[in-house]
């Protein structure tokens, strides 16, 4: 019976595909809003800690606001949907100041205010999308990322927040100036510490097993010089940036930053509650060396780490294309630079501690004629197929390598010339039983092969690879398809 099969039939997706598929959707959808209302909270969180933690008493103007990184993080995960909930979050975080404030129009300064924030992010998103498409890759990011991300931005928002809030009267025109600085450095610092976090833990998220130790070790150290600092013994606070740079040499971008933010927050947070090195009578003053240790600690740190990542890729890339130039793209065996100085290290220790070693040197038969009746291609699966062959019929230790065109090469260590030779009769035998099978056709190859072995007057590698070649040329003009060796020692098996 004739069955009709039509073609069509495996790209239309079946009712239960389609509803499968729908409930996919459906189940992605959801989690992307489960995402963007918990970094909303977030935001809120952050927002409100800011306010509490973080601003130096008895002003309540915050020195770091870590909700800008977190709306430029939402910005970029879900574009524009972010900036309205970016706006709901400063409203919800700021407005129980300003109501207090009791002045008029609360709703609409907050609302001028909370709306600046939402700006902030989708700008500082922009920007990096412009400037920074992959990220920050490298320590000379850094400039781009400082300028265009974390100052630009937040320089645009705070000059609309302090003008907004100078004209409602929430805070003076002649404090508008100081208010106005300590807003960008508050939201830049926010960027710089989080964003660098959040991409870190992207490209990582898990925590290398090997680093855990260096983890708790640097932890506890980075703690302890925190405890002094706080505790009456100021400079301290100056050793956690050794600390932090050797373990930005040690241990992944991930957690690098991870410790970098929270010791930068705990200092602020400090600070903040009027304890540590950073005080001053003018809050201006104290302001200023805090965002000073805390920028500069967190640039070199940065700068550092990116550097060191930097540096391990080009030795990762250097260490493969040095593995690639050894070896042979056709066959995957060594090439002749990889080669010769195997044998020649193999010659010297034949040489200093009289242990023997054997050399074949193999050629395919009539290898042109495969290339003229059946295609250069055909004539490199047969290469292929010899190499493959030729590593099948050798053992562990020994090494073989393609020398060029059809000329190959095994290097037998520990072996005399005999014992090589009854394992290449092995290899011919078996060469010239199996047909190649390419993708044209069949095609029936033989090799010649000469073997010799390390004799005591071999000064150089060089002078046994002669005399290897020498039997080549002696098998091919026999006739080909044949061993020759010649054997000095005496050997058993
Ligand atoms: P003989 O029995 O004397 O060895 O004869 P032959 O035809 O094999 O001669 P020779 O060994 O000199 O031929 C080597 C040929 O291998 C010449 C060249 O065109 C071909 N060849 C070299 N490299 C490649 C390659 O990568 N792929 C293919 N398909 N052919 C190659
Ligand atoms: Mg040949």
């Amino acid at each position: 019976m004739l069955e009709i099969t039509n073609p069509l039939k495996t790209e239309t997706p079946s009712p239960g595909e389609r509803e499968g598929k729908s409930q996919a959707i459906v189940r992605t959808r959801l989690t992307e809003l489960c995402l963007m209302l918990l970094a909303m909270a977030l935001y809120y969180l952050a927002a409100r800690t800011g306010m509490q933690l973080f601003a130096l008493k008895p002003s309540n103007i915050t020195l770091l606001w870590l909700a800008s990184g977190i709306g430029m993080v939402m910005c970029m995960r879900h574009g524009l949907m972010a900036v309205p909930l970016i706006i709901l979050a400063s409203f919800l975080a700021n407005y129980p100041g300003m109501a207090a404030a009791k002045l008029a129009s609360p709703v609409l300064y907050t609302l001028v205010s909370a709306t600046a924030d939402g700006m902030a992010g989708l700008v500082a998103m922009l920007m990096m999308h412009l400037s920074l498409r992959e990220g920050l890759r490298k320590s000379t990011d850094l400039l781009q990322f400082g300028l265009k991300v974390c100052l630009l931005p937040t320089v645009l928002s705070s000059t609309i927040i302090s003008l907004n809030l100078a004209v409602g009267g929430y805070i003076r025109w002649d404090e508008a100036g100081d208010f106005f600085r300590m807003l960008v450095l508050a939201d830049s610092l926010g960027i710089l510490l989080i964003y660098p976090l959040y991409q870190a833990w992207c490209d990582e998220p898990r925590i290398r097993r090997s680093e855990t130790a260096k983890l708790i070790l640097t932890s506890l150290g980075i703690a302890t010089l925190l405890l002094l600092a706080f505790r009456g013994h100021p400079g301290f606070i100056y050793f956690i940036l050794p600390v932090l740079l050797l373990m930005a040499f040690y241990v992944s971008m991930n957690l690098i930053t991870l410790v970098l933010t929270i010791s930068m927050v705990a200092i602020i947070a400090m600070t903040g509650q009027q304890l540590g090195p950073f005080q001053s009578a003018s809050l201006v003053e104290a302001n200023f060396m805090l965002i000073c240790f805390v920028c500069t600690t967190t640039f070199t740190i940065l700068a550092m780490a990116l550097h060191n990542r930097q540096l391990q890729s080009i030795e990762i890339a250097r260490q493969e294309w040095q593995q690639a130039a050894q070896v042979d793209v056709l066959t995957g065996l060594n090439n002749r630079a990889a080669f010769l100085p195997m044998l020649t290290e193999e010659h010297l220790r034949a040489k200093r501690m009289g242990r023997p070693y054997a050399l074949a040197l193999l050629d395919i038969d009539h290898f042109k004629k495969v290339n003229d009746v059946y295609g250069h291609q055909a004539g490199d699966e047969v290469l292929a197929f010899f190499a493959s062959l030729m590593q099948a019929n050798i053992r562990g230790i020994d090494k073989a390598a393609r020398l060029g065109g059809d000329e190959f090469v095994i290097l037998f260590p520990e072996s005399g010339a005999k014992d090589a030779a009854a394992a290449m009769e092995r290899l011919r035998q078996r060469l010239e039983a199996s047909p190649v099978q390419t993708s044209l056709s069949q095609i029936c190859i033989t090799s010649s092969i000469g073997i010799t072995e390390y004799q005591g007057g071999d000064v150089t590698a060089e002078m046994v690879r002669t005399r290897a070649d020498q039997l080549l040329y002696a098998a091919k003009h026999a006739g080909r398809n044949q061993v020759m060796f010649d054997a000095v020692t005496d050997e058993a098996g």
